[in-house]
């Protein structure tokens, strides 16, 4: 990965003889490291390492990426997915380069981060101040939460349960405190720690973040390849799926009725009874409290308990595929919301001079800030829009009153009635283009118009040239589109090539 570079230490030659270049290395190590960062957010890093090379390529520096204008910081999004990690970007860059106490160099405490830059949370801002700065913050993406799941048997939904998640994040920090204090120090002159508090920065915080994420999307992924796993002997849940591979069964071996009041655990949720039954024979187990009294335990803490008194053996075939198949259900998989549906009409509207209307998303929600053809969503009202005959009708409704507005507006002052649109011809439903984000599946139904010679655009359009305009062909080709209209546009340019091929036959 090409952001992953050895870390700077500000005690090593030649940065003590020069603060300015190192001041610079490390503003340029974060600003490449932040990218990375937010680019590699809900997308995947063989995608992500051609895009920030592109990137780094235009804008080298935050002081670059601070003086480009938002649609060419768009533009260069595209493909990538989720719009507004685009846009915050460069409005964060912008006030970094322009911030005072800041001027270009992102804060190095996770705190500081968090606070002075749009768009960075507690994973980036750990990640760039251990990564960048060396300094033992925890980094808990996705992958992570997984991890430390399964290492300490915490069998919780991580996407719900705030306590869960917070007893991990806490884990996480203990990790990288012992990570950057433990064993030998990187440089034998300088001491590891100037407190026992504050550990001097080093590049283990960095190293031992990234091993962990890169642990979670190379071996415990979601179905995990624990026979490869360096860290089998402090996974619990690994060692929990061993007792359930052979069988052990804790009542047995004790003869008596479990206390395991000391191990109860408040977080985590039931196993499906058949696992308890796996594991101590019993589908329901009775224990006794210190006070006496008797009460059933979840099947998960009884997994713990079995877990303390298993002893360890050695691993056949068969036995892993019981441990992976203990293991992966961890954590607990939330019930996946229904993805929502819904279905556009997409207007491309092309003037006699080949030049099309393009309007821009608002700054706020899906494909913010990106430009499109005009666009009408179809409601619950439309049903009958499920015929092509009836979306016909509805986008020619549509672009019609559109225009008429806007060339009532321009031409006579407010007074006109949706008139004169002569000059207007429907060409048409050219295809839809069914297109999925995480919460939605789109189905954008492409229409053509084309307004011939005698339509007067006179007085302009009515909504700001920002946020509307006619761009030729070319300059559609650039601009900043979401991939599922670009898919539109394809297949307009498609019907403009039959045209012109139809018109040259004759
Ligand atoms: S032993 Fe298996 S479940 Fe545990 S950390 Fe390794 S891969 Fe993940």
């Amino acid at each position: 990965m090409p952001w992953r570079k050895p870390w700077i230490d500000p005690s090593e030659p030649p940065w003590p003889s020069d603060p300015s270049a190192l001041r610079s290395a490390l503003e340029r190590r974060a600003y490449e490291v932040w990218i990375s960062e937010i680019m590699l957010q809900q997308t995947r890093v063989a995608v992500v390492i051609d895009y920030w090379n592109r990137w780094m390529a235009r804008w080298p520096t935050i002081h670059h990426l601070a003086r480009a204008t938002p649609d060419d910081v768009l533009s260069a999004w595209r493909g990538l997915g989720y719009y507004s990690r685009a846009t915050r970007i460069h409005d964060a860059a912008t006030l970094v380069v322009a911030d005072p106490a800041m001027r270009g160099l992102l804060p190095r405490e996770v705190a500081e981060l968090e606070k002075k830059v749009p768009g960075v949370g507690r994973y980036t801002a750990g990640a760039i101040a251990a990564i960048v700065f060396g300094l033992p913050a925890p980094m808990v993406d996705g992958n992570v939460l997984r991890v430390l799941s399964r290492q300490l048997g915490l069998f919780a939904n991580v996407k719900t349960d705030k306590s869960a998640v917070d007893l991990l994040w806490a884990a996480a920090d203990a990790l990288v405190r012992a990570v950057a204090t433990d064993g030998q120090p990187p440089h034998d002159s300088s001491p590891m720690t100037t407190d026992e508090e504050t550990p001097v920065p080093n590049d283990r915080p960095g190293r031992w973040g990234q091993a962990l994420m890169e642990l979670g999307s190379t071996v415990c992924t979601p179905k995990p390849n624990c026979a490869q796993c360096p860290i089998t002997s402090t996974c619990r849940a690994y060692a929990e799926g061993q007792a359930l591979a052979s069988k052990t069964k804790a009542k047995s071996n004790s003869g008596q009725s479990l206390d395991i009041e000391d191990v109860i655990c408040t977080l985590c949720q039931p196993f499906e009874a058949a696992s308890v039954e796996d594991v101590t024979g019993d589908a329901e187990v009775v224990v006794e409290t210190k006070g006496g009294s008797k009460k059933t335990k979840s099947a998960k803490q009884v997994t713990l308990s079995v877990f303390f008194e298993h002893k360890h053996t050695l691993t056949t075939t068969g036995k892993m595929e019981a441990i992976v198949d203990h293991c992966r259900k961890f954590p607990v998989k939330g019930v996946k919301k229904a993805v929502r549906e819904q279905e556009t009409l997409v207007c491309a509207i092309r003037r006699d001079d080949g030049s099309y209307l393009i309007s821009r998303r608002p700054d706020k929600g899906l494909l913010a800030g990106l430009w499109e053809f005009p666009s009408r969503i179809l409601v619950d009202g439309d049903e009958e829009a499920s015929s092509k005959a009836a979306r016909s009708k509805l986008a020619i409704s549509h672009v019609t009153e559109m225009l008429g507005r806007k060339q009532r507006d321009g031409l006579t002052g407010g007074q006109g009635v949706f008139t004169d649109l002569k000059g207007l011809n429907y060409e048409g439903e050219l295809g839809s283009v069914p297109w999925l984000f995480s919460h939605l599946k789109l189905t954008m139904h492409v229409h053509v118009f084309v307004l011939d010679g005698g339509w007067s655009d006179a007085g302009a359009l009515s909504t700001p040239p920002a946020m509307q305009r006619w761009a030729s062909r070319d300059e559609v080709d650039c601009e900043s589109m979401g991939t599922g209209m670009r898919r539109c546009w394809a297949l307009v340019q498609d019907w403009e090539r039959e045209i012109s091929e139809a018109t040259d036959g004759q």
